[in-house]
């Protein structure tokens, strides 16, 4: 599967705000856009006019890089959301927040969403008690996450849930950090997602 590989705090800096890309990074001081709150690239500090459509796709290029999807997929996302009932922008957002790697990171199983990505694929997790080493695999309110009984996968997930001991867990996930288990109780809301992205902009311009 193909997958994001700019380098991360360049994404931040592009996009003007933190997309928590880098764990426990982007809460310290290293972080790069603390220190260098401008984009990347020579001739970024010019001020440039941005247009209307300049705004739609900032907002869903946002939206891509946060939850590292690709274009190819992120149309896909787009047209399942639009079939489904309600309003489009937030189904969109629920689709993507039960992206399996998601779930992971959520539960503070992982120290970063690339992490949480990379043991998804090397299939250190297993839902319903099924191996599954799909990251976008979309849980489904009753499906169990588990870690699979490998003891590299047990001490990778204990150090994360350690480090992530202070992460808040949004009411949709049931998580057991003794028994290494997150069960799915409901759907992910709209005020469940933690990133300030305009929706609306994003599916104005997927629409056209
Ligand atoms: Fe973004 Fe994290 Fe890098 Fe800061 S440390 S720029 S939030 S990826």
């Amino acid at each position: 599967m193909a997958r994001l590989i700019d380098k991360k705090c360049k994404l931040c800096r592009r996009e003007g705000m933190k997309l928590f890309l880098k764990g426990q990074r982007c809460f310290a001081d290293k972080c790069a856009l603390s220190r260098r709150d401008y984009p990347p690239g020579v001739h970024a500090q010019k001020r440039i006019k941005v247009t209307d459509y300049g705004v739609h796709l900032r907002e869903k290029q946002k939206l891509k890089r946060i939850y590292g999807v690709l274009e190819r997929q992120f149309r896909i996302y787009f047209e399942n959301a639009e079939r489904m009932k309600g309003n489009t922008g937030e189904n969109l957002l629920s689709l993507l927040e039960r992206r399996l790697d998601n779930v992971v990171l959520t539960a503070g199983f992982a120290l970063s969403r690339n992490h949480a990505r990379q043991m998804v694929n090397h299939g250190h997790f297993a839902v319903n008690e099924r191996r599954v080493d799909v990251a976008s695999f979309r849980v489904r309110p009753g499906d169990a996450v588990t870690v699979r009984p490998r003891e590299k996968a047990k001490k990778m997930v204990s150090e994360a849930i350690d480090v992530n001991k202070s992460q808040s867990i949004p009411d949709w996930l049931d998580v057991k950090g003794d028994e290494m288990k997150a069960s799915v109780v409901g759907i992910p809301r709209r005020d469940h997602v933690p990133h300030p992205i305009q929706e609306q902009l994003v599916i104005e311009l997927c629409s056209k």
